[in-house]
Parts: C-alpha cells; structure tokens; sequence
C-alpha cells in the first residue's frame, strides 16, 4: 500500500527524481544515487526505476559523463549552495530536450523536476526556420521590386523614390544634391548593327560601369531603355559635371567587348542642382540639358549654372 503523498508523486504529471549526492574522501561532490523516481520521470527519460533505484548514477545511465548536460556539476552545485536551478538543454544520453528543477531538500538530499519539451523545442525550431525563411524571401522580393532585371539597377519607379526622399533629405540638410540624366549616343545603331542581344550586352556592360565608376553614396538607376538618372546627395553640380565628364572620357576610351568586336560607346548627359522646385520641373531642367549637349555634337555633359530667372 503506498501513502497518499507516495501516491501523488507517482502519478505526478512531470518526471520526478529524489536524489542523494555521493562525496568521495575530500568531502567533493562526485555522484548521486537515485532514492525514488515516478513513472513519468521513466517515461521521458526511458530508463527502468529498477536499473536506477540505490545506484550512482554511473552505474545507472551509460555515457552519463559525456553527456551535453554537466548533470554533476549542476547536482552538486545545488547541493553545496542549497540553491534552486532551473535549466532547459538537450541530453546527448537520453536524446531528449529537458526542463529541469533541481532544488535542495535535505543536507546531500535533492529533488529534481523534469518536463519533457523535446516537441516543444522542435517545434520553436521549426518555426524560427521558417521565420528566416520567410525574412529571406521578403527581402528578395524587395530587392525584385526595385531591380531593373535587365542591368540590375535600380528600376525607374525606385530610382524616382529614392530622388523623392533626396529632395526631402537635401531640404532639411541644405547640402546641395545634383541629379543628372545620361543616355546612350546613337544606341539604336548598335541594336541595328549587331543585334538586340549585342545591345542587351552593352546595356549591360555600361549599367555596371556607370555603377562603378560613381561613389557608394550616390544612386544609379534605369530611367528609360538606354536612359540613366543619377543622383549624387551632397554633391555641388561642379562635383557631379567633374565626375560625369571622367566618367564620360572613360566610357569612350574603354572600348566595349561583344562578341569579336570592340564598340566605342559615349553618352551625353544633362546635370542640374536641386532649387527647390518641384521634382517634374528638375527633371525638366535637365532633360533639355541633355537634349542641348546631343544637338551640341554628342559624348558631353552640359549643366546649368543657374535656373533661368522670370
Ligand atoms: P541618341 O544619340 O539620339 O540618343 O540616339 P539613340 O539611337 O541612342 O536614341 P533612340 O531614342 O533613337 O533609340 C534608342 C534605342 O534604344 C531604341 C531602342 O530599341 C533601344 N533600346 C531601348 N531599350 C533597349 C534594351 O533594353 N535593349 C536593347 N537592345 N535596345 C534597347
Ligand atoms: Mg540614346
Ligand atoms: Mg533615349
């Protein structure tokens, strides 16, 4: 006949162990037996009362030593301090994820509560995986919405952004910000010449040039089919005119490779400074900048020292 507590503890819904620590000649703790443990206890942990019952807990548990759970180390730390501990981990051993109690009871007498949260432990797993997953699918989608999948620029919608919240920036910093378009010289001869494809490559090969060939700080992106627009944030239009024409005279020197041949490509370019007015009018501004330096010949830069007065 058991006693009603004997009773309760068996049929506790958690595993519990009643335990007594094992010191060796210098008072160290080096073991502990087992003095009772319930049935869950030897459901979640799969070992029989009968091999555990008045043995250390070496004799008991095979490879208890190698566990990833230090059981001794923590047992005998509850012990010498009488102090609780509570700790979730994984046992190697036992194959399980734990929650585990250990408290002091008695002088070398301590109990301990474990819960099995295997499941529990593989399910938040799961669902931070996932979680990653899904964060990584997030930002490449972002990076596809903003993306020119033809050069790999920025695409035109968020190049606009991205002048939209430079006008703002430059509004509140009063940094100056210039912005300039550039396009293709006689592209459609390229195209006609060797082929849409061998455009596609030059394309290509000008989108990662102008991308290069500018700062980190400064923004590229495809306005149109051989159309750019650059914005360069903090930067006067003297800055932005210098760094186009090198970019310019570079463009032309550096011939592009397609297939067997070599092209010469140039580019004019309009560049403004940001006044003030409206993104619509600065984008004007420099369109007929651009259009100025294609009637004036092609391969230049033209900007506007000042906005014409009414
Ligand atoms: P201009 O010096 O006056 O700018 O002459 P252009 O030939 O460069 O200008 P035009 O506007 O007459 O022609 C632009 C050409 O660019 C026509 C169009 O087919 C071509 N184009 C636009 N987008 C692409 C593209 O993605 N791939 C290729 N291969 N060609 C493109
Ligand atoms: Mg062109
Ligand atoms: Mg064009």
């Amino acid at each position: 006949m058991r006693l009603p507590w004997e009773e309760m503890i068996e049929n506790m819904p958690v595993g519990f162990a009643y335990r007594r620590a094992v010191r060796d000649q210098n008072g160290q703790v080096v073991d502990y037996v087992f003095l009772l443990t319930n049935h869950a206890y030897e459901k979640i942990t799969g070992l029989n009362r009968e091999d555990l019952i008045g043995k250390s807990s070496e004799e008991a548990i095979p490879h208890i030593r190698e566990d990833s759970i230090p059981w001794i180390k923590i047992y005998s730390e509850v012990v010498e301090r009488q102090e609780a501990r509570t700790f979730e981990r994984y046992s190697r051993v036992l194959h399980r994820t734990f929650h585990v109690t250990a408290f002091p009871v008695f002088k070398d007498d301590f109990a301990t509560v474990f819960i099995d949260i295997s499941e529990m432990t593989a399910l938040r797993e799961r669902m931070e995986e996932k979680q990653f997953e899904l964060e990584e699918l997030n930002l490449a989608l972002y990076k596809e919405s903003i993306t020119d999948p033809g050069t790999k620029l920025f695409n035109r919608r968020y190049i606009l952004e991205l002048l939209n919240k430079e006008v703002s920036r430059t509004e509140r910093n009063k940094k100056p910000l210039s912005v300039a378009l550039v396009d293709i010289d006689f592209f459609k001869r390229v195209n006609d010449t060797y082929g849409h494809q061998a455009g596609d490559l030059v394309l290509e090969q000008f989108s990662t040039r102008l991308q290069q060939w500018t700062r980190e700080m400064d923004y590229v992106g495809r306005y149109g089919g051989e159309e750019f627009l650059l914005i360069f944030p903090e930067t006067s239009l003297a800055v932005a005119s210098q760094v186009l024409d090198r970019i310019r005279w570079q463009m032309e020197a550096l011939p592009f490779q397609v297939g067997e041949v070599n092209l010469q490509i140039t580019f004019s370019a309009g560049v403004a400074v940001y006044q003030g007015e409206a993104i619509h009018q600065l984008l004007m501004r420099i369109d007929e900048c651009l259009y100025a330096a294609k009637n004036a010949g092609r391969n230049q830069v033209i900007w506007v020292e000042k906005e014409k007065e009414e």
